[in-house]
């Protein structure tokens, strides 16, 4: 475990030519205090927990004091936003301080959200407020605890300065860490502003640092852009089985590594509702829930557009068309999971689709019907009652219940063993909106951040039952219905 000043750095994203970043440093905030620190994420940098306690802490991760090691730096990176290139964006408000190298030998990027402007800031004021930090602290943590591959956070440092959004809130900066923070936008600024050259570059990079055993094939390029049309297809697929939304599926919120990046409007479902858009800044509803597995193939389908100078057209559409088919296996697979199969196969489409037809006309809750279904007794004559109770349309339940109860015979093993498996794999606890307000109300009231720490820990273990936490599992009270985020 190493004191902070002997966290060390292995800056390779420092070291790619100066037109991949800009180079500077975060901007000083004022009487820095401590919202909350993740031990579970420290452990990744081989960080000593302990020195969370250290003033100088709070001080080192919003900016005010340098880690030595660290080279500051704002990544450059454009992207496809609601549908329409925008040439330049980069890191606007974020700065990264470097990599960690562990004693396991990975590289964590380590990057510094809302730690002031940059050249890249566009008029903004390169801050985020403490209400957004804590959002996407806890559903990058709660995401992982799902095993659903994302950036993780260390922290969030507080100050009481001002920022103005819609209305007054305080500065905060998040500490993100992640393999990469490398996007599809990072690729695609180089092909549109004719810097063909640095294409390869920056593959070269990413493939020696995250794909190594591609380094030496011929087709290198085609084969990254395939592994990465894979990842992407089955976080689709992941996102769809938990029913969470991203809200902003710009291409430069996607991650090279098919991680979940950059939280901001997302939200998880409650009522299941395939419409549902989270973002409500997104008129249109181009980023609702049932569009995500498209939208992921659309921003794939601008990396590939923006890979061309280095790779032949027809590679570049085969693995576009890959997209398909990797989703529809994992979701399948993921879908059949949650019901308890050992086994899913085209087949069982009906099956899973019924149900969420049935549960989408009752607004039935996703999260807790999935739970609930692991108690389903498939005994002939069993009614089942607190699982239909779920439902407006008990006649339509029942009827879709011994399509279950017949499907369940194929399968081997004891009512009870299915409930182990399922448990396993849907969810007790997901980070609902109304969860994270009601920390972040706290939050505003006398620096009480106990919530946050409550929450995190909670959301590391979503699937353990955690009777004191019981009323955590609940849906929306009606005050927090629709909330709305943008
Ligand atoms: P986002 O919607 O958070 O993914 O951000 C889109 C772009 O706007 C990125 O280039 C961000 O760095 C930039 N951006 C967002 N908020 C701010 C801010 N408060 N100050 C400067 N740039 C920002
Ligand atoms: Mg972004």
């Amino acid at each position: 475990m190493r004191k902070l000043e002997q966290l060390v750095f292995d800056n390779t994203f420092a070291r790619l030519p100066e037109a991949f970043h800009s180079r500077l440093c975060p901007t000083p905030l004022p009487a820095p205090y401590l919202v909350s620190f993740n031990p579970a994420a420290a452990a990744l940098l081989d960080l000593d927990p302990a020195e969370a306690t250290r003033a100088e802490f709070a001080e080192y991760f919003i900016g005010n004091r340098l880690l030595p090691g660290a080279e500051p730096l704002a990544m450059l990176y454009s992207g496809h936003q609601f549908g329409h290139y925008v040439p330049q964006l980069g890191d606007g408000r974020a700065i990264l301080l470097g990599e960690i190298r562990n004693s396991a030998g990975e590289h964590w990027d380590v990057q510094l959200k809302g730690a002031g402007p940059t050249p890249f800031s566009r008029n903004s004021d390169g801050r985020a407020v403490l209400r957004s930090s804590i959002r996407e602290y806890l559903c990058s943590e709660a995401m992982h605890g799902l095993g659903i591959p994302t950036t993780r956070a260390l922290c969030i440092v507080g100050s009481d300065e001002e920022v103005f959004r819609e209305s007054i809130e305080t500065a905060a900066v998040i500490t993100r860490l992640s393999p990469s923070h490398v996007r599809f936008g990072s690729f695609e600024v180089f092909y549109y502003n004719d810097q063909h050259d640095s294409l390869p570059v920056l593959a070269d990079c990413v493939i020696a640092k995250h794909f190594p055993h591609l380094s030496d094939a011929p087709d290198k390029y085609v084969r990254f852009l395939n592994e990465v049309v894979t990842h992407t297809a089955r976080l689709m697929a992941q996102w769809q089985a938990v029913g969470f939304s991203h809200g902003v599926m710009n291409t430069d919120n996607m991650s090279i590594l098919g991680l979940t990046f950059d939280y901001g409007p997302f939200g998880f479902m409650d009522a299941y509702d395939p419409g549902y858009v989270c973002n409500h800044s997104d008129y249109h509803g181009r980023y609702a829930y049932k569009q995500q597995p498209q939208i992921g193939h659309w921003n794939l389908s601008c990396l590939a557009q923006a890979l061309l100078p280095i790779m032949p057209v027809e590679a570049a559409k085969a693995a576009l068309e890959s997209f398909v088919p990797a989703y529809t296996e994992r979701y399948r697979e993921l879908m059949g999971r949650k019901l308890g199969l050992t086994q899913t196969s085209a087949e069982d489409m009906p099956l899973i689709n019924t149900l969420l037809e049935i549960m989408h006309a009752g607004h039935v809750d996703y999260t807790n019907l999935f739970r609930s279904l692991s108690r389903f007794n498939s005994a002939a004559g069993e009614k089942n009652t607190l699982l239909r109770d779920q439902f407006t349309d008990r006649a339509a339940f029942d009827t879709w219940a011994e399509s279950y109860r017949a499907r369940l015979q194929r399968e081997t093993g004891t009512d009870a063993e299915r409930e182990v498996r399922m448990n396993q794999v849907n969810p007790k606890y997901i980070l609902r909106n109304y969860l994270a307000q009601n920390a972040i109300a706290q939050a505003g009231q006398g620096r009480d951040f106990s919530e946050v720490d409550r929450l995190l820990a909670l959301l590391k273990h979503p699937f353990d039952e955690q009777p004191e936490m019981e009323s955590y599992a609940a849906p929306p009270p009606d005050w927090a219905r629709h909330i709305e985020v943008s």
